[in-house]
């Protein structure tokens, strides 16, 4: 089995100004993060330009929130992949479930961002995830099966797929270890099917509700690869806890 480095990233939504930025980063930058594990933060686009410029150099990868899929038009209120390339951006998440419930996003949608986000050479995080009705309904599986089409036309290598089951994000409720395991062995079966032997390395992160005191037991199961974590992102102690717990929790040689 491929080692996979657990990597963490923090999903600002829309909080942080830019000043508020600059302290969260700075917090960051003076912490020591531990060893083995990825830390990327994505906040909002009009705090990306100055995030960009006090993580060059760093040991922290910076996200966007979201892409739209063409290069330049008259599409308002969208941001091009290649506009947050322009800014030394790596990440971007697409298809969160906020976008899904309150702005209309669909698994097309999602799919088309991702991919040409990917042709304009960011890595994709992309996230899928079942409401607490369809996990009633016992329809998770083939929900996630349903979100996962689009991500069989994408390139493995710059892909990271967050399981974020809906009930979880910024509930205070969290997925048990063996629910996020679950559902993780199901995403990558399902990767494995689109990949073959290249899924094995993909990461495939938990988000929803994680926080210093569950990380290291969700990180800790043979496939959750690490976390999309919103709420506890936002503050310098519990994200740094996050990462720390995460360091050194991947199943794997
Ligand atoms: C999220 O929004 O992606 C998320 C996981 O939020 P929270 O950690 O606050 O549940």
């Amino acid at each position: 089995m491929t080692h996979r480095r657990p990597l963490i990233a923090g999903n600002w939504k829309m909080h942080q100004n830019v000043a508020a930025t600059s302290a969260l980063i700075e917090g960051l930058l003076a912490e020591d993060l531990g060893g083995e594990v990825d830390a990327v933060v994505c906040p909002p686009f009009t705090s990306l330009p100055h995030a960009a410029m006090l993580l060059t150099g760093s040991k922290i990868g910076l996200g966007a929130q979201n892409c739209h899929w063409e290069n330049s038009g008259a599409f308002t209120g969208e941001i091009a992949p290649a506009m947050l390339v322009e800014l030394g951006i790596q990440w971007v998440i697409v298809g969160h479930s906020e976008r899904r419930t309150i702005f209309g996003e669909s698994d097309i949608t999602a799919a088309r961002r991702a991919k040409a986000a990917q042709e304009a050479g960011l890595a994709v995080i992309y996230c899928v995830g079942e409401t607490l009705e369809q996990r009633q309904a016992e329809k998770t599986f083939s929900i996630l099966e349903t979100q996962m089409a689009g991500v069989a036309d994408l390139d493995p290598t710059k892909l990271v797929v967050a399981y974020e089951p809906v009930w979880a994000i910024g509930t205070g409720q969290t997925a048990t270890a063996d629910q996020a395991q679950e559902a993780h062995a199901f995403l990558r079966r399902r990767l494995e099917g689109f990949f073959s032997s290249d899924a094995d390395a993909l990461r495939i992160l938990y988000g929803g509700s994680m926080k210093p005191g569950n990380a290291a037991e969700l990180v800790g199961m043979p496939d959750v690869d690490g976390g999309l974590i919103g709420g506890a992102s936002l503050d310098v102690g519990s994200f740094s806890a996050i990462i720390r717990a995460s360091a050194d929790c991947a199943v794997g040689d």
